[in-house]
Formats: C-alpha cells, structure tokens, sequence
C-alpha cells in the first residue's frame, strides 16, 4: 500500500514538472535537441537567416510599439564579427566600451547574447528585450553564432543610439536637437545639444575648449556657418582709372556707408520697437537691395565687395567701447592694417584708418573671412589691435564650404536689383 502511494505520488510530481517545463517552453527545445541528438543530424539554418530573422524580430516589436525600426550599422557589424572571433575571447562589455571608444557619436549601446536550440527561442528571447524596445536607440548590430555542431543556435545582437552628425541642414530641418560634432580644430568628437537656432551661435570644443565654428540665421530664419554669408558678390560700380589700391578701398568703404542705411537689428536690446529675438544676417545683395542694414549687415556687404575687388578683408565680430555687442572689417594692405567700420555713414577717407589706433575700442572675439573662422588665442589677454598677428589667432578652416542658397527669395532680391538699376540709368 505504502509502494504504491509513493508511485502515485512520483507520477503527480513528474506529470507537473512535465506541465510546467511545457508551460515555460523548456520541454519543447528539449524534446527538439534529443530528436536532433537521435537524429544524428543538425537542423540549423544559415548565419544570414539567423540574423535576418533577428532583425526582422526586433522591428517586429518596435513597429507594434510604434517605434521607427533599428537600422542596420555594416560598420558596427562588421566591427562585432571581428571582436567575437577573436581570441582569446573578450567580454561584450570590453567589445561595447572599444567599439564607443573608436565610435563615440553612439552615446549608448546595449547588448543581447541568444542561445537556443530553436529559432522560436532565439525570437521569444529578442521579444523580452527591453532594450529592443527602448525608443532612443536607432541603431543595430546582429551577428548569428552557434555551437555543439549546431545543436544550438543565436546571436549576439546590440543596440545603439547614433547621435547625427551636427549640420546647417538638420538644424534647419528642425527635426533633431542633439548632434554629433568634430571639432575643427583638434577633431575630436562631442555630442552637442542646439535648442534655438534662430540666433547666432557657435560650437566649442569641450577637449581643447575653442569655439571651432560659428553660425548664424538668415531672414528665413535659415541657419547658415558665418563664412557663408560671404558670396563674392560685388555691387555693379565703375571705379576711376588712375586710383591707387588705397583710395579705391575707402571709396568702396565710403559707397557702402551710402548704399546701406544704419538701423538697429530687431533683436538689438537698444531696439525698443521690436520685442523679435531673431537676430536675422544679411547676404550682401539682400542689404544693397533693401538700402538699410545693421553692423554685420553691412560689414559683410564691404567684405563681400572688398574680396571680390582682391582686397584681403575679414570681418570682425566683438565688442565697441560703450556700444556692446558689434561688427567692423579689417583689411590688410601693403603691410598695414586698417579697421573699417562699416556703419558710419559718411566716413572721412582723407586719412588712413589704421586698426592700431583704434585698438582698444574695437575688441574682437573672432573674424571670419570666405573659409576660415579665426578665434583669439587668449581671449582675456589685452588686446593690442593685431588682426593678422599668427600668435594672437587661431584658425580654423570651414569645409566643405556649401554654395550660396539659390532661394525663390534670393532670386526675387536680384530682380529687384536689376530693376532699381535700371530705373537709376534711366534718371541719368
Ligand atoms: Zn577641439
């Protein structure tokens, strides 16, 4: 009797483990792996297919939760097919922390490691991963791995956020707030966050902490680097032959003091009609063609024009004396360095405006001519008047340097241009 109570009591105790392995998915792999092992045969699929379904799975989940699928990284792939076969072998954490190491736009990775004897394993594990479904990543990794001669298969499979690179274009796009960005000047990498981009702004660099790049929005509202705002334009003008490269620089300093009309910018804080915080650039034929223009409106209009008479000009950003916040241009000529303060309406060009004289009420913070920005080495050092003195400057190139926008707006300006032109041939 007592037998066979404790026969009955093994049958209830083996039929509920029996029930409960098939509830958790243990018993069918196991009867899976002993057909495979009796067969004598393995029923793998292709490391291709493994992955692809991998994939497949993971967008699967993310779709349903209403998330863009991970995009599949090659270099980030083809990086974990090298790091897994090497020995001896390394850990996914020593894998994850080379790879940001080489590649730190991915601000964060995670990392899955699959084994099953069945490819439904390998899918339910892919679907429990919380991380497959974290909505910041955007990236993926997936290789297929196997061992026992196939009896099990799966995959290691990562997950990364990418921060996209930093550019006029996305920033315009409006879409993303954080970028990846190099810096020009030592190229290391950082990430960067850019909320309002309706003002001039630039970027430094957190490793060799320089401003490396500046920008600045156009009257769209259109973000554009600095240099960019320089676009060789000249105004139509006929000059006299027998001036000297001086007096033909004042002149085109003196013309622009007539052409551009001095008006306080709408985000300017003297500017007590307009509450706009817009501080909106002008392209040289936009302050030609409305006749008014403030600071660096009219500085890249003399710039603009100086250049494309061959003259070497920058213009400076910074501070005047009682004034703020402001723009001027320098030039050099035969060896001499002068400032041009492109706001003064009708500027005295019988002596030279050399920069040293008016040194410490003009104090730059940077200068930008067609492909370059240039900041002060020391910005708390004195500052002595010196725009072209190498050890005061540091320089950074502004490639590629994009084409000047051809907007509708652009192309209206211009039209309105010729017609004021010919309008003041016909008074003559
Ligand atoms: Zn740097």
């Amino acid at each position: 009797m007592l037998r066979k109570l404790l026969t009955l009591l093994i049958l209830v105790c083996l039929a509920g483990g029996i029930l409960e392995a098939r509830q958790h998915g243990y018993l069918e792999n196991t009867s899976e792996l002993f057909l495979k092992l009796w067969q004598g045969k393995s029923s793998a699929i292709s490391e291709d297919r493994v992955e692809n379904e991998a994939l497949e799975q993971v967008n699967a989940v993310r779709r349903s939760a209403g998330l863009s699928p991970l995009i599949l990284d090659t270099p980030f792939h083809d990086f974990l097919v090298h790091e897994l076969g090497l020995a001896p072998k390394k850990t996914l954490d020593e894998i994850l922390s080379a790879w940001q190491k080489a590649n730190p736009c991915f601000i964060r990775v995670a990392a899955l490691s699959i084994r099953s004897f069945t490819p439904a394993g390998v899918q339910k594990e892919i679907s429990n991963w919380t991380e497959g479904s974290d909505k910041d990543y955007t990236h993926v990794a997936v290789v297929a791995q196997s061992g026992m001669g196939n009896i099990w298969q799966g995959c290691v499979m990562i997950v990364g956020e990418r921060l996209p690179y930093f550019s006029p274009e996305l920033l315009n796009a409006g879409t993303v707030t954080s970028y990846y960005s190099v810096c020009r000047l030592c190229g290391n990498g950082h990430p960067c966050s850019v909320q309002n981009h309706n003002q001039t702004f630039s970027l430094e660099c957190p490793h060799c902490h320089r401003i490396y790049t500046i920008l600045a929005a156009d009257s769209q509202k259109q973000m554009h680097y600095v240099n960019e705002y320089l676009t060789e334009y000249a105004p139509p003008a006929h000059f006299p032959k027998a001036l000297s490269r001086l007096q033909e620089m004042l002149l085109i300093w003196r013309a622009v003091g007539k052409i551009c009309k001095y008006t306080l910018d709408p985000a300017d804080p003297n500017n007590t009609t307009s509450n706009d915080p817009t501080d909106a650039w002008q392209f040289a034929l936009e302050t030609q063609v409305l006749g008014t223009g403030d600071c660096e409106d009219s500085a890249i209009l003399l710039a603009d024009w100086l250049h494309s008479r061959g003259f070497e000009a920058r213009v400076a950003i910074g501070r005047f004396a009682e004034r703020g916040g402001h723009a001027w241009v320098v030039t050099r000529l035969d060896g001499k360095e002068y400032l041009l303060e492109s706001t003064a309406p009708n500027p005295r060009i019988d002596s030279e405006p050399f920069a040293i004289d008016v040194g410490s009420r003009y104090i730059p913070d940077a200068m930008f001519d067609y492909d370059s920005i240039y900041v002060r080495t020391d910005p708390h050092d004195i500052w002595d008047g010196k725009y072209w003195d190498e050890t005061k400057w540091v320089r950074s190139q502004q490639r590629p340097r994009r084409a000047p926008p051809k907007s509708p707006v652009a192309l209206e300006l211009s039209t309105i241009l010729q017609a004021k032109i010919a309008s003041i041939t016909a008074h003559h």
